[in-house]
């Protein structure tokens, strides 16, 4: 297809809000045109998004993934997108780097509500570790986000996922990680073929959640489905970075917990 009728349609797929009594009021081939080529989602804004699926297809043929995830607001686009393009697929939750407990808890409580008991995907909980965590961790204290410890903190993710893979016969692995528009892409696809790399019957697969409008769904899931929005990305240390710039620019103390997509206050 013309490269410019790509970025034609892709224009419209991204940006093209339409107010759903206005589109109801239409009568006549265009309105319908529209309604048939492109599925039309909700989202609690009260704006909709225009957007389209593409089926998905993991690499070597195979079709049984692991997908590593940090949480539901970061997992829920990428489960609906491996649902849509039946993947067989199970979860896997290894965040050993999520702090403090109750933050962890609610966490992993809303990805087990959202895979198992919304969509049946089976859930692995692979438990906790902190204190393994902070022991990788050490003189890594003061690393800005996105270096050292996080390439540590990435890293010891996917080798407990790659090994998980191996011993129970996921041929693929990934993770919902890379969807975050603050996460360093290149920087979580490296750790995940370093890990992959142990077995030589396991491939990471690099895909880029973010493409074909996954950012936009995200948001667009988190507000329908009202998960906790997590002001931080998850260990002690993005805490203390987090809260000292929210002083700086003379906002309060992030409060664990109390923040929720699609409530009033909520900031995409
Ligand atoms: S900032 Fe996030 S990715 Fe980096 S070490 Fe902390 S929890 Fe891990």
């Amino acid at each position: 297809m013309h490269s410019g009728l790509n970025e034609f349609r892709s224009y419209k797929l991204e940006s093209l809000s339409l107010d759903a009594a206005w589109l109801k009021q239409q009568t006549g081939q265009f309105a319908l045109l529209f309604r048939l080529l492109l599925p039309m989602r909700r989202i609690s804004s009260g704006r909709s998004v225009m957007t389209q699926r593409q089926k998905l297809v993991l690499p070597g043929g195979h079709n049984k993934l692991l997908l590593h995830s940090c949480c539901a607001p970061c997992s829920g686009e990428v489960m609906e997108a491996l649902i849509a393009s039946e993947i067989d697929f199970s979860i896997y939750f290894y965040n050993p780097n999520i702090h403090p407990q109750r933050e962890y808890a609610l966490r992993k409580d809303e990805n087990i509500r959202f895979a198992e008991q919304q969509h049946g995907i089976p859930f692995i909980d692979a438990d906790y570790g902190l204190d393994n965590w902070f022991a990788r961790a050490q003189g890594m204290e003061d690393e800005p986000e996105r270096g050292k410890r996080c390439t540590m903190c990435f890293d010891m993710r996917f080798e407990r996922s790659a090994l998980y893979a191996h011993e129970h016969g996921f041929p693929v692995i990934s993770s919902s990680l890379g969807i975050s528009r603050w996460k360093d892409m290149q920087q979580i696809n490296d750790c995940g073929a370093r890990a992959a790399a142990h077995y030589p019957g396991i491939t990471y697969w690099d895909y880029d959640w973010r493409k074909q409008g996954g950012s936009a769904r995200m948001i667009e899931i988190s507000k329908r489905e009202n998960f906790y929005q997590q002001e931080y990305c998850g260990c002690v240390y993005s805490l203390r970075d987090s809260n000292r710039w929210r002083k700086e620019q003379g906002r309060e103390r992030i409060k664990i917990c109390d923040k929720f997509y699609g409530q009033p206050e909520a900031q995409e």
